[in-house]
């Protein structure tokens, strides 16, 4: 097979991997940096040209899109579907999911664990929002934030006004979330790949630290997920449209909740706790499912 992944950096561990994994598996990989795309959007012939070279003969692209350059990579990837071309992960799945609120109304929908969360325009209204989600102490979230960076957690009810003050005011939109404390401090990351786990690692924040991101100095380790984990990882992952998703779950005392689901879950962190090769699972999985024209996404939302 012919693959290309949409990549910035050639030097990222997960692009690296998923070369290394590809060639391996004696595909041809062309690393791409989405940015560089130009399209020529016309009838009957899309293209893609990429530092003057028409993207030809590709069976499926892998994105590995960054969370600052949705717009632009989806547009990328959308381009490469116009041309009938495999996208292990849609442009509309990447979109939707990128979305955090519209992932949780879409998650709600389907009856999937969710931490109780409320989402509110107008700083009128915070008492109402507080009362809905149950009181402090409460998790607020910027919505666009990633890597744990805008997720507070605010133990009382004034702390809780005072925060969400602050970030409407400065026009920010935010989710207001039950705080999972039974989680203490540790998340599980669930690597879905089409219909299955292939991977899972739990991942426990530095000591007082309620965030378990290891970009905010976690550490993970491998686990056994329960079979009402796996079944709401993959459900997850089905419900955004997503072929390949890191799906995030606490546990609750109500059983396993949701946090996000990731499209473009990074390799290191779950290769290196799982010593699992999620790289050639991907690959594997492109090798069985990838065909021309296989354009699927059929969510409504
Ligand atoms: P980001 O997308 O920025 O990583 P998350 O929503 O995943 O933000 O939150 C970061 C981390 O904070 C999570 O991995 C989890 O450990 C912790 N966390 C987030 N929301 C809650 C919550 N409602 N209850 C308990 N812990 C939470």
């Amino acid at each position: 097979m012919k693959i290309a992944i949409l990549s910035r950096d050639a030097s990222l561990y997960s692009t690296r991997r998923l070369e290394e994994a590809g060639v391996e598996q004696g595909h041809t990989i062309q690393i791409i940096d989405y940015l560089r795309c130009y399209m020529n959007i016309t009838s009957h012939n899309p293209q893609v040209i990429y530092q003057g070279e028409l993207l030809e003969g590709f069976d499926a692209v892998i994105p590995r899109i960054g969370a600052s350059n949705t717009f632009y990579g989806t547009a990328v990837v959308r381009q490469f579907e116009m041309m009938g071309v495999f996208a292990a992960n849609e442009s509309q799945a990447i979109s939707r999911s990128r979305d955090k609120l519209r992932c949780l109304q879409l998650l709600s929908k389907q009856g999937i664990g969710l931490p109780v969360t409320g989402f509110a325009h107008s700083t009128k209204d915070v008492e109402g929002l507080i009362n809905t989600v149950g009181g402090a102490p409460l998790v607020i979230k910027l919505l666009e934030g990633t890597q744990g960076i805008g997720v507070v957690l605010t133990e009382t009810h004034q702390a809780a006004k005072s925060v969400i003050e602050a970030f409407r005011g400065l026009d920010a939109n935010i989710l207001v979330q039950e705080f999972i404390a039974e989680a203490k401090g540790a998340d599980i990351r669930c690597f879905v790949i089409g219909d299955k786990v292939i991977a899972a690692m739990k991942r426990q924040g530095a000591p007082g630290e309620f965030r378990s991101n290891l970009h905010r100095g976690g550490n993970a380790e491998k686990i056994k997920l329960t079979p009402e984990e796996r079944s709401t990882a993959v459900r997850a992952a089905k419900t955004m449209g997503l072929r390949i998703a890191g799906v995030d779950l606490l546990r609750s005392n109500h059983g396993p909740v949701v946090m996000e689901v990731n499209s473009s879950p990074g390799l290191e962190g779950i290769e290196k706790a799982t010593e699992i090769n999620v790289a050639g699972k991907i690959i594997e999985f492109l090798e069985k499912h990838a065909a021309p024209n296989k354009t699927h996404d059929r969510i409504k939302y």
